[in-house]
């Protein structure tokens, strides 16, 4: 089991650094090879993806990512700055479903800024498109900007575009997701999310949706706007199960998901391609704000870290052991500051990874 560690920057060593720790103690026999991605490749060898570091990634069965970008790299030219790495990554690697699991924990069931009874209980499952939309259509590459901007335009564009193939295996995978959390007692419904009344591009989605949602008779599917589906998160998220939408509005509708849990802190993701070989991070970035404080909650990489033992590495009960640890740590009240209430022990990003080494038993 081979594991590329991408560590990046700002807090993204922190986190990290925890989450090999707990990795470390499972009994579990790993391969783990550390490189330079990110702000920290571009001070080193001039570029946020090196070669070596590509390379690694694509020999690896899978790779556990902290955070890349600081607020410095800002005027560098776009193919340049840190977060290419990630696109880069998720290109070469073929990575083209991102999955992010919106777990309310009963014990930060206050730390969130939605009432209560809106969100216990909570357990919803967003998957996000990666290859393709706005974010990889023209004119990528035909851009002329000067230290990122665009001085004297008078207009830029990006198009937005979906083949049928992308479409239809992003769907295959909602459906597949449902039917196994239905198999766990879960509703059994896909959410497609769209534009259909203003993009051609999300007219072409929800119908090739629906095409491939004619094959899961036992998952029932539903399709809603984007900007209802904004609303509905907020004000009744528990009506979700699965959630499927192109690269952008998974973008953003995963991050105001992440925030129904109380704190960004907690939220693990996973990017998989074909094989399950796969990405694993924070929903977070690198926190520059924080960074170096050793305050950052490393609980959302500990869980990628899980993931990566289910999805990519096939060991589920050492994915479990790892997310019963976490529960534990919180029942016990502690808590890094982005999730502390009255009450509760304040912890550091090492004591809070000790403490989960400690509650693995
Ligand atoms: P961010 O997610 O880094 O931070 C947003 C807020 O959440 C900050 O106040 C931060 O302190 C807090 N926060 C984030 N993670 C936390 C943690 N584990 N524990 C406690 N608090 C935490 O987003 P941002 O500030 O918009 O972006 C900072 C940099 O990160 C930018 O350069 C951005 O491009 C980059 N970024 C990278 C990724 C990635 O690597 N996948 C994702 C998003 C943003």
């Amino acid at each position: 089991m081979k594991i590329a560690v991408l560590p990046g920057d700002g807090i993204g060593t922190e986190i990290v650094a925890e989450a090999v720790k707990v990795l470390k103690v499972l009994g579990l026999k790993f391969d783990m090879e550390t490189a330079l991605v990110g702000g920290a490749a571009y001070d080193a060898h001039g570029h946020p993806l090196p070669e070596a570091t590509l390379k690694l990634a694509m020999d690896s069965d899978a790779v556990l990512f902290g955070a890349v970008g600081d607020w410095k790299y800002d005027k560098l030219d776009r193919p340049l700055r840190p977060e290419q790495a990630i696109l880069g990554l998720r290109k070469n690697m073929g990575l083209f479903a991102n999955f992010r699991p919106a777990i309310c924990y009963e014990q930060l069931v206050g730390a969130s800024s939605l009432k209560p009874e809106l969100i216990s209980g909570l357990d919803i499952l967003i998957i996000r498109e990666l290859t393709g939309d706005i974010y990889f259509g023209q004119p990528r590459g035909r851009r002329v900007a000067t230290d990122g901007h665009f001085p004297g335009a008078e207009e830029a564009f990006d198009t937005m575009r979906y083949s049928k193939p992308e479409i239809e295996r992003i769907a295959h995978v909602a459906f597949q997701a449902a039917l196994k959390r239905k198999a766990a007692g879960k509703e059994g419904r896909v959410t497609s999310v769209d534009k259909a009344n203003v993009l051609e591009t999300f007219q072409f989605w929800k119908d090739v949706v629906s095409e491939v949602g004619k094959e899961y008779p036992d998952i029932a599917l539903d399709h809603m706007y984007v900007d209802n589906a904004a609303m509905q998160l907020v004000k009744e998220p528990k009506r979700f199960d699965v959630v499927v939408t192109g690269n952008m509005f998974g973008d953003i509708l995963s991050d105001e998901a992440s925030m129904l849990t109380g704190s960004i802190g907690m939220l693990p993701s996973a990017s998989l391609n074909s094989k399950n070989q796969g990405l694993f991070e924070p929903s977070h970035g690198s926190a520059p704000d924080i960074a170096g404080k050793g305050i950052a909650n490393p609980l959302a990489t500990i869980l990628s870290a899980a993931m990566m033992l289910r999805f990519s590495l096939n060991q589920e009960a050492a994915a479990q052991r790892i997310e019963a640890a976490v529960q534990k740590v919180l029942a016990q009240g502690l808590r890094t500051g982005d999730i502390f209430s009255a009450g509760t022990t304040k912890v550091s990003t090492r004591e809070m990874g000790d403490a989960v080494v400690k509650a693995l038993g």
